[in-house]
Order: C-alpha cells, then structure tokens, then sequence
C-alpha cells in the first residue's frame, strides 16, 4: 500500500502533513505569523511569477492552514482546497466566483438560514439571481429550471433543520448536461457520512464550525474543488482573463487555467477573494479544527449511536408529533439516506413538539442539559427552537415554503451519555404538562 492511498481514519491523523518539513514536531505547529521572509531578490522574483510555490503573507496562505487544507481535501478525494473564516465566506466567494457578473445560482428551500436570507439580502445587490426549487430530486423538473445565465446548482447534502437529502448523483448528471458545476454543502454529513464528489458533485463546501471540528470553539469554512469540472466550457469567461499578476517569465498575462490547471476555481478565489475581500483563517483556528478532525469518525459514530437512542425514545412519546430523520421509515429521503448515507443520517435533526406556543417555551425553558443555542455538530448535545431563532430571518410565507412547522424543535446530539439525554428531555417534557394538567385541574 503507497502513501497516496491510505484510509479514511489515517488520513484525518496524518493527511497533509510531513514532520520533517517542520522540525520533526510531531503535532502541527502553530505559525502565527503575518508574513514571510521572501529570502532574495531572486526567489522574490519566482514567488510573485508563480514559477515557484511558497508563502508570502498569511491572507493569502499559511503552513497551519494549508495542512487543514490538505487533510480535507485527501479526506473528500478533492484536487484543490481552501480554507477560510467561516462557512459564510465559503459560500460566499464560492457563488461571487463562479456566478459573479450577473449569473444566476438555481438552488432550493431548504438550506441553512444564513444562507437563505444572504440569498434574499444581498446576494442581488451584487447582481446575482437566486432561483429556488422545492422538487430538486426530479431531474427533468430541475432541468427545465435552468435558464441561460444559470451558473451553477446549489444545493445542501442533508439540509439544515429539515434533514432533506439531496440526490447528488441525478442533480450533477442534469447540471453537467447544461455545462454547470454542482456545488454541495456537506456540513451536515461530514466527509465520514459522504463525499460528494464520488457522486459528481464539482464543489464541496463545509462550515467547519460544526461536525469537522466539533468542539464548539472556532469558525471556520472551507471549499474543495474536484478538478474534473471543465472550466473552459464558454460559459465562465472569467477564468480564462488574462491576468498580469498570473505573466510568465517573458512578461506574457496567462490565465487561472493556464497556471493552476489542476484546481483553477479555488486559485481564483484565493488570488482574488481571499486576497482583496480577506475572510482569512486565523493559523490558531486551522490548528483547533485539525485537532478535532483526528476524532471525526470516532466523535460521528458515538453521535448517531446516541441520536438513534433519542429517537427511538421521542418516537414513543406522546408529546411528540413528528420526527424529521432521513432513515426512518416514514421519511420521503428512506431510500436516498440507503445510497448516501449508508453509515447513519448525521445526529442533526428536528421533531415536532406536540403543544402551544407557551408550552414549547416551557418545555425549552425547562432542559437542563442540552446547551440552548444556535450551533450543531458539537460534542455538546444542542437543543434549539430553529423558527424562532436559527431560521427567525424567514417570513411566515418562507417557512411555510422551507417546511419549516412553528412547533420545529432541532436537537444536534453530542458525546453525553445517551441516558442522561432522554432523561433531561423527559423531565422537561413532564414538567412542561404535568404542570399545565395541574393547572387545568385546580
Ligand atoms: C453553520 C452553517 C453554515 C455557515 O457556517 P459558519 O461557519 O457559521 O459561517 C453554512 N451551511 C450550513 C449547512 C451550516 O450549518
């Protein structure tokens, strides 16, 4: 067996990294640097002509970084990766680059709130159009969705609250029919549950806030690039300007595919969005993810052995309307959680809280374990009304359009001890209608 085919669990440990280019250290170093030392004259000269590969200034690259930018790319089976201040900045400068100059990102309801409402807000200021499509799951339907300027299809793996599950392998077959990328944000799944890319995907985002560090401490994005989009198709002329900055040794402006022919997209935006709009990741934070990626499989399987634990529980409550799980039986995603997610659902999802308005504050108000906050993919177990906090942007109307039900309640679970869980979640629910039959009572 070589190096370059190792397995998943090494990979996280040791992907991307030689001690021997770092004084042998056998944990990553931190290089809390800004900039680096350019040597001569002459190496100056290679390093700002690209003709030789090396630091300049943390904006643009740093040895921490580019050591969490390697693992997950060789985690994902990607060409090229950037890593970046939050998962924002990787949606962000993912859309600007491939749809800038007034193209269009068709995409669909049910995507993680600060995306929607960045969609709604901004995204059109900077001249991009937004189209959104509930039934992304049937090809033909999708296909006739895609208009002239349509850039790319957005869309996410196992979305945020909902738990839909995107069917990759159909929707980059449609997109590369109408010579457009498929961009997946697979935050929820983790490259454990899924790689996208296997299944056509060209673009991977993830908000590497959540499951790939999962300790609750950083903010951090990161986009991969499989390498095998085309690129030159004619409908995304801007990879193809020359640039002064990109010359060759004769002075000679070349393009991002001539020079970086292998991962051209995310080369773009770290020459240009990274560098002029600056969302750079701190070397400090890139270390903390690469310390919890060394636990992402160990840390995934406890929480869906956990999360399999507190459905089965909420599935016998009677306090409890629905559950939102892409493997249960009654879900509509059963069969596409089969094919992408043949190792367990992710430990995000979202149940339906059999009561008022007063009572679901009650019921929130009353946890005693499960941290109250906007966050997911914690070692901590996380309990949130997503309505009227994490998805508060959307108007009544959007809800009802994202299947977001005003009794949601989204549970992230974490490593606790099962047990402790369901007892927290029982007490609360006792004390949430124990206490109003008394009322009812007197
Ligand atoms: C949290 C999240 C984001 C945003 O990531 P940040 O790191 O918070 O900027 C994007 N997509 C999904 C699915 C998320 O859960």
């Amino acid at each position: 067996m070589s190096k370059e085919n190792l397995r998943f669990d090494t990979i996280k440990i040791r992907g991307g990294y030689n001690s021997k280019e770092h004084n042998h250290s056998v944990s990553v170093p931190i290089y809390e640097t800004a900039a680096f030392d350019l040597g001569s004259t002459e190496r100056a000269g290679k390093l700002f002509s690209f003709s030789e590969l090396g630091f300049i200034y943390s904006r643009l690259s740093n040895p921490t970084v580019e050591v969490l930018e390697k693992r997950v790319a060789a985690l994902d089976g990607a060409a090229g990766d950037i890593a970046l201040s939050s998962g924002m900045a990787a949606i962000t400068y993912t859309l600007l680059n491939v749809a800038e100059d007034g193209g269009r990102i068709l995409t669909t309801p049910y995507l993680y709130g600060g995306t929607l409402d960045g969609f709604k807000k901004l995204y059109p200021k900077f001249g991009i159009k937004i189209d959104k499509f509930e039934d992304f799951n049937n090809p033909e339907a999708l296909a006739k969705q895609i208009k002239p300027d349509t850039k790319a299809i957005f869309v996410e793996s196992i979305s945020n609250p909902n738990a839909a599950v995107a069917d990759i392998e159909k929707i980059a077959k449609v997109a590369h029919e109408y010579d457009i990328p498929l961009i997946v944000d697979n935050t929820l799944a983790t490259p454990y549950l899924l790689n996208p890319i296997k299944y056509g995907a060209d673009i991977v985002i993830y908000s590497a806030t959540k499951a790939l560090n999962g300790h609750g401490n950083v903010i951090a994005g990161i986009i991969l690039e499989s390498g095998k989009f085309n690129w030159e198709n004619g409908k995304f002329p801007q990879f193809l300007e020359p640039y002064y900055t990109l010359r060759d040794p004769e002075g000679r402006a070349r393009n991002f595919i001539e020079v970086f022919p292998d991962f051209p997209f995310i080369t773009r935006i770290r020459l240009n969005y990274l560098n002029y709009f600056g969302a750079a990741l701190s070397p400090f934070d890139a270390y903390l993810v690469l310390l919890g990626l060394e636990t992402l499989s160990e840390r995934i399987e406890k929480q869906l052995s956990n999360t399999k634990k507190i459905i089965s529980y909420l599935q016998e409550s009677d306090n409890v309307q629905w559950i939102k799980y892409p493997s249960l039986n009654d879900s509509p995603y059963k069969e596409l959680s089969k094919k992408y997610l043949p190792k367990g659902a992710g430990s995000v999802f979202s149940f339906g809280l059999k009561g008022t308005d007063d009572e679901i504050d009650k019921f929130l108000n009353s946890i005693k374990l499960f941290s109250y906050h906007a966050n997911i993919g914690d070692s901590r177990s996380l309990i949130v009304n997503s309505p009227k906090t994490t998805h508060s942007e959307l108007t009544p109307e959007e809800k009802e359009f994202s299947h977001i039900e005003s009794n949601t309640i989204r549970l992230s679970i974490g490593l606790e001890d099962a047990e402790d869980l369901i007892w927290d979640l029982e007490q609360a629910f006792e004390k949430t209608f124990s206490e109003q039959l008394q009322e009812v009572l007197k």
